[in-house]
């Protein structure tokens, strides 16, 4: 029998863009929220600050934290496009001389709270860049050298005339690389992809600093109880078990994760998997039995293992995104991604293969560029009017340890 349609109390832990649009669909759903933030400002990874933690390698679990692991020169690795929610596109302004339409004012309530509070359901939107991955190399306790993971890293000054070893080469690691060479004596890359790539070399010099992008750790300091109950655990970056990267089925859905995919394009994705997170509470969406929802994540195990993908990479999508995508919609009952943001991240793989470091500059798909500009006009009103009732939230500033 098809339950009675329920609005609840959720708490969102975390208003970086995750939280915000979890917030909004929980919103439009009927729900009444309440986003916990522990820094001072919305937006989560976004706020750039110059400034960086204690204990620069960030391995020190004492250290003063800083959220953002953003640098200074960082630029956007998708289209902008790419990276705007369905009813809310992030589309250029076309030299018209008008506002951009998207920085309306809103009705932002920010209060700073002290009071316990009684939810129906948590919503975990705390983001995962910013407790360090270190490599282990070992013997490197007594390497006299300066150490320092990405996530601190915000201008490549502190690197001149330094000989640098960098370990990684995704998206952090090659920007930082091509900065650092500007200033450094040299850069050697040491990366599982490739044996030792060598950026500026003169002569083979001992090195003087060790930069470590290699990436982050699922981090839920304020779940330790619910860790300590075995409900979910963190184990080589798999958070287990979540079905379908969101609930964990043993208290589902009052506990929910929101954008915990990699490989993916987060906004988009933290859109759809709040959509059904407040379609799941309010009964709307039946979501399986936690028997069926444990075996449907044995399965997805079984098949990483026999596609030989490490357990690190639980959930990283990459080729499935998209499949993903469309099991959301379809749970949700709104359309799928359109066609042109799939054919624009094709695109953009092939230029970033195609022109390395210039891929953010020149591109040959401005027809998808338009069509996302003709979908996206005709959305535009609507997502104003919305816009205004999804940031009109409460906004407590508070950590929940
Ligand atoms: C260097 C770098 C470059 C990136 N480039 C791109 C890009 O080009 N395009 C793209 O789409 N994505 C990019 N990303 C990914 C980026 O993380 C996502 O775009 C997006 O910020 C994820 O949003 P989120 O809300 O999940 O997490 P976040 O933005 O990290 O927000 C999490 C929020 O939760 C808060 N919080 C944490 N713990 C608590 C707590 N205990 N209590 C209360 N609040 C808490 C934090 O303060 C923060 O405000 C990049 C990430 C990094 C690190």
């Amino acid at each position: 029998m098809k339950e009675t349609i329920m609005f609840r109390h959720v708490a969102v832990i975390g208003s970086g863009a995750a939280g915000l649009v979890a917030a909004r669909e929980l919103r439009r759903e009927g729900h009444s929220v309440v986003v916990y933030e522990k820094g001072d400002q919305i937006g989560g990874a976004w706020v750039y600050t110059p400034q960086i933690e204690s204990d620069i390698l960030g391995v020190d679990p004492n250290r003063v934290t800083v959220h953002s692991s953003m640098y200074k020169s960082l630029r956007i690795n998708f289209p902008r496009e790419m990276m705007g929610f369905q009813d809310y596109p992030f589309v250029s302004r076309r030299n018209d001389g008008s506002r951009d339409t998207r920085s309306q004012e809103t009705e932002t309530a920010l209060l700073f709270t002290e009071e316990e509070e009684i939810f129906d359901a948590v919503v975990v939107c705390n983001g995962h860049y910013t407790e360090p991955l270190v490599a282990e190399i070992p013997g490197i306790s007594s390497w006299p050298g300066k150490q320092i993971h990405s996530h601190n890293y915000r201008v490549p000054k502190p690197f001149q005339d330094q000989v640098v070893i960098l370990i990684g080469n995704k998206a952090s690691g090659f920007d930082i690389k091509g900065e650092i060479a500007t200033v450094a004596e040299e850069v050697h890359v040491a990366d599982r992809s490739v044996a030792d790539e060598t950026y500026k070399w003169e002569k083979l010099s001992l090195p003087t600093v060790i930069i470590h992008c290699t990436g982050y750790k699922y981090y839920f300091p304020f779940l330790a109880d619910v860790i300590k109950d075995g409900i979910v655990s963190v184990d080589d970056n798999r958070i287990h078990p979540l079905y379908k990267h969101v609930f964990p089925p043993a208290v589902s859905p009052g506990l929910s994760f929101v954008g915990i995919p990699q490989k993916a394009v987060p906004f988009p994705l933290s859109e759809y998997q709040s959509r059904w997170i407040a379609g799941v509470l309010s009964n709307r969406i039946e979501l399986p039995s936690e028997e069926e929802m444990m075996e449907d994540i044995k399965a997805f195990y079984s098949e990483l293992e026999s596609s030989g993908k490490p357990k690190r990479h639980t959930h990283y999508m990459s080729d499935s995104f998209y499949e993903y995508m469309d099991f959301l919609a379809a749970q949700c009952g709104c359309p799928g991604m359109e066609k042109w943001r799939k054919e624009m991240e094709y695109a953009t793989m092939k230029n970033v293969i195609a022109r390395p470091g210039r891929y953010r500059d020149e591109w040959d798909d401005d027809h998808l560029i338009e069509e996302a500009h003709k979908i996206s006009s005709n959305i535009f009103h609507y997502a104003n009017d919305h816009l205004q009732l999804g940031i009109a939230i409460l906004y407590a500033r508070r950590v929940s340890h």
